[in-house]
């Protein structure tokens, strides 16, 4: 299985990707995970992506994208992966598109989560990462709205869009997904 969740931050992508990975035995793959990593541990990524994540911004392209297209291309990924956060604009979802031709290895869905935003900046307070402060919260909120939602316009008129009702409980979320992808048994 070859997956992309889309959907805002706070919509509880991270959460049901760890679930479905699990479940799928499929690595699960966040580009915010890996960049947050790459901050904390002060490798060369991480210098440049810091003061993107610090404002709430897209990292630059070229940076991600590379770090997809290798992570993407490594052994464990042959068998299915769980794309979380990645693409975030059009033009990310091009160099993915013609990236997985490339490799041979084309994606079942992109899945949107959707959740109201009020909804979402509760849950991020309440996360209390280093980038859920109201004012950063606020930016990644408008920068979702400018350059990631036009995603869903993107996959839909490609017929391989699923949306999911994020504002439920997480198990009630799990079994939405679970059941859209025709997966047996949440654990
Ligand atoms: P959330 O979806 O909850 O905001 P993520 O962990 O997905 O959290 O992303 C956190 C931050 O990582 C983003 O605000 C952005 O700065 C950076 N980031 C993650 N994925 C991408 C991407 N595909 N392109 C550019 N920046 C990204």
């Amino acid at each position: 299985m070859r997956v992309i969740l889309l959907g805002p931050p706070g919509a509880g992508k991270g959460t049901q990707a760890a679930l479905l990975a699990e479940t799928a035995r499929i690595p699960h793959i966040s580009t915010g995970g890996i960049l947050r990593q790459a901050v904390s541990k002060l490798t060369p990524l991480g210098k440049q992506a810091k003061q993107f994540l610090d404002a709430g911004e897209l990292v630059p392209d070229d940076l991600v994208v590379q770090l997809v297209e290798a992570r993407l291309q490594q052994p464990d990924a042959r068998k299915g992966w769980i794309l979380d956060g990645f693409p975030r604009n059009i033009p990310q979802a091009e160099v993915l598109h013609t990236l997985l031709e490339a490799i041979a290895q084309p994606y079942d869905y992109a899945i949107d989560f959707t959740v109201p935003d009020d909804e979402l900046v509760r849950r991020m307070l309440g996360r209390g990462r280093g980038d859920d402060t109201e004012a950063v919260i606020h930016r990644r909120l408008e920068v979702y709205r400018e350059q990631t939602e036009p995603l869903l316009d993107y996959y839909r008129s490609r017929q391989t869009l699923l949306a999911i009702d994020g504002n439920q409980p997480m198990k009630a979320v799990t079994t939405a997904l679970f059941e859209a992808l025709q997966l047996s048994a949440a654990a």
